[in-house]
């Protein structure tokens, strides 16, 4: 879904917008997204989450008297996509079959296009019922989903007869087969849009209607829950014209979260970085990011800047990091041990502006939290600029530590770059 997000005008500013999709949002996992979808009248496909695979039995004796499915499918829920790839939605033909994969799947690292090398360790399963009918040997997969586009200021509804796969590849090859519905907010999604939708996905009848009714609930489901992303793929029209979501990927705008105590409350920690876990609960916003340079800077936009300065040095930003207003030893400290704990740490920068907060202030800081910790082992470049920059200056150099001191900005970058070379 990236792809989509990409087109506005972040492009330019990679560290930016990566940045941006991390701090703001929180991801639901598919069983909860579901369970909001259905709240807003969107047809899903049933399911029970277990946490056991005694449970996922329990779950499917339930499912069978509800539903009178006698199959069910069984799907690790953990953040990230491609599951089926990975082998973490697998279908099970009876209740012994339910147990043998729920214990296998539960408590496995699952490892998808989408995970990293190590994969996700899986600690739950949706049972679900088994939408795809035996003797339906063509089963028609769409692919949905509802965003922002900020180009337009729009919402927009990116639909797809290609559902079932990977939407980027989609995207590459038959771009043609990708359609696009600009929603103003303020109006809405209006009947005739929905229709389109039902109509460019080349339904009729009974599953025309039901397309419309469907994307419908989607919108308003969207709108109403603050959400930046939804993402159904697929969508399923079943052999008897029910049009159901049978996956959901659903990104909320951390922002809003706080006039939805309810949808706060399903975030689950166990699937976030730990180290930007510990740093929130700081108060720092940090973000985990691949390369070899640390930062420490205050101010979202300056440490964005000197994300793309590293970038630009050669170096590759192994973190975003706003230490915030108040960069004293203690705060300074605290950042000094996240970005350490990642080994792939070989350099620190320190970019300050001291506006309010003094330059002087945060070079003794930085050298309080230095000796306090004692184990500092890679270079660090310090640049200090504002209030004060001169007195900073003076300390950081006559401090005797590993300590670099820069004053534009441009400096620090070839600094770096030689502590890196
Ligand atoms: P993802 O791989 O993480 O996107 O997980 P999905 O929820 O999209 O499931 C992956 C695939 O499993 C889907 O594309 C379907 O083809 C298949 N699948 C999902 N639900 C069912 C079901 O009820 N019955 C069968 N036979 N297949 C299903
Ligand atoms: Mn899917």
């Amino acid at each position: 879904m990236r792809i989509f997000a990409q087109r506005n005008k972040f492009e330019r500013f990679p560290c930016l917008k990566e940045t941006i999709n991390r701090i703001f949002i929180m991801n639901l996992h598919e069983y909860q997204g579901k369970e909001l979808l259905s709240s807003f009248g969107v047809r899903i496909q049933r399911g029970i989450v277990a946490q056991t695979a005694d449970e996922a039995v329990a779950a499917a004796k339930k499912l069978t008297e509800d539903t009178g499915t006698g199959w069910h499918v069984i799907k690790a829920q953990v953040h990230a996509g491609g599951r089926g790839k990975g082998g973490g939605v697998k279908l099970a033909k009876s209740l012994d079959e339910v147990k043998d994969i729920a214990g296998s799947i539960i408590g496995m690292d699952l490892v998808t296009p989408q995970t990293s090398a190590e994969g996700k360790r899986v600690h739950q399963v949706l049972v679900a019922e088994d939408v795809y009918y035996p003797g339906d040997n063509e089963p028609n997969e769409y692919y949905m989903s509802v965003l922002l586009n900020r180009a337009t200021g729009k919402n927009m509804i990116v639909y797809s007869t290609e559902g079932g796969m990977d939407i980027e590849t989609v995207a590459e090859e038959t771009p043609h087969l990708i359609h696009n519905e600009e929603v103003d907010a303020t109006l809405g999604l209006l009947g005739f849009q929905a229709r389109r939708i039902a109509f460019n996905l080349g339904l009729s009848g009974a599953a025309f209607k039901e397309m419309t009714k469907f994307v419908s609930a989607l919108y308003r489901a969207y709108v109403e829950s603050d959400a930046s992303l939804f993402e159904i793929n697929p969508v399923l029209k079943t052999s008897d014209d029910k049009i159901m979501a049978v996956d959901a990927k659903v990104t909320l705008d951390a922002n809003a979260l706080y006039r939805h105590k309810d949808l706060a409350a399903l975030r689950d920690i166990r699937e976030e970085n730990q180290i930007e876990v510990e740093a929130g609960e700081h108060g720092l916003n940090y973000v985990d990011l691949d390369g070899n340079v640390g930062c420490m800077v205050n101010g979202a936009g300056l440490a964005m800047a000197t994300m793309d300065l590293i970038k630009q040095a050669g170096g590759e930003p192994a973190n975003f990091l706003d230490v915030g207003g108040t960069a004293d030893a203690a705060r300074v400290e605290i950042a000094f041990e996240l970005i350490l704990r990642d080994p792939a740490v070989k350099a620190i920068l320190i970019n300050i502006f001291g506006g309010i907060v003094r330059c002087d202030r945060v070079a003794q800081g930085v050298i309080d939290a230095y000796k306090n910790m004692g184990n500092i082992t890679v270079p660090i470049i310090v640049r200090l600029q504002g209030t004060n920059a001169d007195i900073a200056k003076k300390l950081i150099d006559d401090s005797g530590l590993d300590v670099m001191s820069a004053t534009e900005f441009q400096e620090a970058a070839d600094k770096v770059q030689m502590v890196l070379a």
